[in-house]
């Protein structure tokens, strides 16, 4: 394809609808962005047999974030758009899949939990459940995901943890060894859905964004905001910790995009304003986006 036909295109009025997803190639657990300019209706498709979920971008320009989860397989992934019932070609890559496997020692009580800790446990997810049950809307942020502490890594989405010698679960978000009491900031704009002392993620703080996006906070040692409040990125939501299922003082941030977990630093790496700007438009057909205002917490 040459770059003068995009312009005849349009010249001609025959343009479509035209999309890409961001990044172009990406891993089993990261988060994706998919762009959809020229349609002035909302767009459809799925990705990997899921539903994409859009939301208005501004002009003709719609965006729906999406998870690749993690046993995603390697190559072109399976993902299909139409705009006004017309196919709109649209590739992504999947990289092969790269977790790794560690061993932690935690106290037995946190594997085979006693029968009063079950009944915790079970009201934990109760909360959970509601607090993840938001509707779906715009995002409530115009800039990317930042890190929520700055400290080292000690691990990694998808690692695959191997506790006390036998059992295995994969790790569903990045650890981040701070110290107890170090500042613990919201990765973006967005509404406190949940704060509670959960029995196995210890002291919780969960933000909702918008766009099916929610960060979660772990394992704190104080809670430094409650239920609908509004925060802005930046801010602190509570200090470092080692409550719950922990080894030692540390945050483990997650993020869910549209039901699962995905890395939340792939969330760091998807620039939205960026992908709204329309490489072909003339200053006549730019469009710009509005500023959107924060998701309002559900009654
Ligand atoms: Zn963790």
């Amino acid at each position: 394809m040459t770059a003068a036909l995009p312009a005849l295109a349009l010249a001609l009025g025959l343009a479509g609808a035209s999309a890409e997803v961001s990044p172009a190639r990406a891993h089993p657990g990261d988060a994706v962005l998919v762009t959809v300019r020229g349609a002035v209706a909302p767009p459809a498709g799925t990705l990997l047999g899921r539903t994409l979920r859009f939301f208005d971008a501004g002009g003709d320009v719609w965006q729906a974030v999406a998870p690749l989860p993690t046993e995603a397989p390697a190559g072109a992934a399976d993902l299909a758009l139409t705009a006004a019932g017309e196919p709109v070609p649209v590739t992504l890559e999947i990289l092969p899949a790269a977790f790794r496997s560690t061993t932690l020692d935690i106290p037995p009580r946190f594997l085979e939990p006693p029968a009063w800790a079950k009944a915790v446990m079970a009201r934990d997810q109760a909360a959970l459940g509601k607090a993840y049950a938001q509707p779906f809307g715009p995002p409530g942020f115009t800039v990317p995901f930042q890190l929520p502490a700055d400290h080292e890594r000690s691990g990694r989405f998808g690692d695959l943890r191997v506790y006390n010698g036998s059992t295995a679960g994969a790790h569903y978000g990045l650890d981040l060894a701070g110290p107890t009491g170090a500042a613990v900031a919201a990765a973006n704009d967005g509404v406190v859905v949940l704060a509670r002392d959960c029995y196995m993620s210890g002291k919780t703080v969960l933000v909702w964004h918008g766009a099916g996006i929610y960060t979660a906070y772990l394992h704190l040692s104080k809670m430094e905001v409650k239920p609908a409040a509004r925060v802005r990125r930046g801010q602190r939501v509570g200090r470092i910790g080692s409550t719950g299922r922990s080894t030692g003082p540390h945050l483990h941030w997650g993020a869910k995009v549209d039901g699962l977990w995905v890395d939340p630093e792939s969330l760091m790496r998807l620039d939205w304003v960026e992908a709204r700007a329309t490489p072909t438009s003339t200053p006549t057909s730019t469009s710009t986006p509005t500023p959107t205002s924060p998701p309002a917490p559900a009654p």
